[in-house]
């Protein structure tokens, strides 16, 4: 599904240059559930957006469901960013002004998709995550974990190969953390690929693989067995 071949990226400011990714190689699987730790600055969110099609990096090779991400026109990598990738992110970026439902209907705006269609999706997404009743509301009137439940149906939405959380659960207190990884865990169970950056230990524990990351490099990259959220609720 993922697969990255010695990739660099650096960030220039003004005559400095930050090497901050230095020959990354790694590959995802269709179905796996992996996550990124690494501690504040070691490039997660740096390698998640290149993943995510919102950076690009200096060199080295990236593919994408058989496509190589390389020397996109903006209109195309649009195109390939809905179709694939749902993001989700730990300040949920919901609309203020727009309700639950219609944050979630946004992506198929965007895809051409007629009203009372959105709506009818949208709407199955948001009893998916367990918001139906919460429709109407706006995402001043919900709790931190059902904005980012909100976050998670509009991100399914537009029905994605690959879902890209970084730190989905840093704004949430533990009980809130573990009820969205059980989410984010019943979504990989049908078969979804999810790739989620964190530093918490406890919520690496709940994906199938960790990967660690350090002075840029890949230090670890382990299979582990899963601890299922729910036993920590
Ligand atoms: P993490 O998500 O692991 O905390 P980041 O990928 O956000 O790390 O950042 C890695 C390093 O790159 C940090 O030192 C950060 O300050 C720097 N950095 C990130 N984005 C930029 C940018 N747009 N311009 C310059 N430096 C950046
Ligand atoms: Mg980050």
């Amino acid at each position: 599904m993922i697969e990255i071949k010695d990739l660099h990226k650096s960030y220039k400011m003004g005559s400095n240059s930050l090497h901050v990714l230095k020959g990354i190689n790694f590959s995802v699987a269709e179905g796996e559930l992996v996550s990124i730790m690494g501690s504040s600055g070691s490039g997660k969110s740096t390698l998640l957006n290149i993943l995510g099609m919102l950076d690009e990096a200096d060199s080295g090779s990236y593919t994408l469901d058989g496509v190589p991400i390389k020397n996109l026109n903006e209109k195309i990598a649009a195109r390939y960013r809905n179709k694939f990738l749902g993001f989700i992110f730990q300040s949920f970026n919901l609309i203020s002004y727009k309700n639950a439902l219609d944050n979630v209907a946004l992506p198929l705006y965007y895809q051409g998709i007629k009203r009372g269609e959105r709506v009818d999706k949208a709407m199955a997404y948001l009893e998916k995550v367990g918001l139906a009743d919460w429709a109407g509301h706006l995402p001043n009137e919900l709790s931190g974990g059902q904005k980012q439940r909100v976050a998670i149906a509009r991100a399914l939405a537009s029905d994605p190969k690959v879902l890209l959380a970084d730190e989905p659960t840093g704004a949430l207190d533990s009980k809130t953390s573990y009820e969205v990884m059980n989410l984010i865990q019943e979504i990989n169970d049908e078969g979804r690929t999810i790739l989620v950056v964190t530093h918490e230990p406890d919520i690496a524990a709940m994906t199938k693989r960790i990967v660690n990351l350090k002075d840029g490099k890949i230090i670890q990259d382990t299979k582990v067995n899963q601890v299922r959220a729910l036993e920590n609720v």
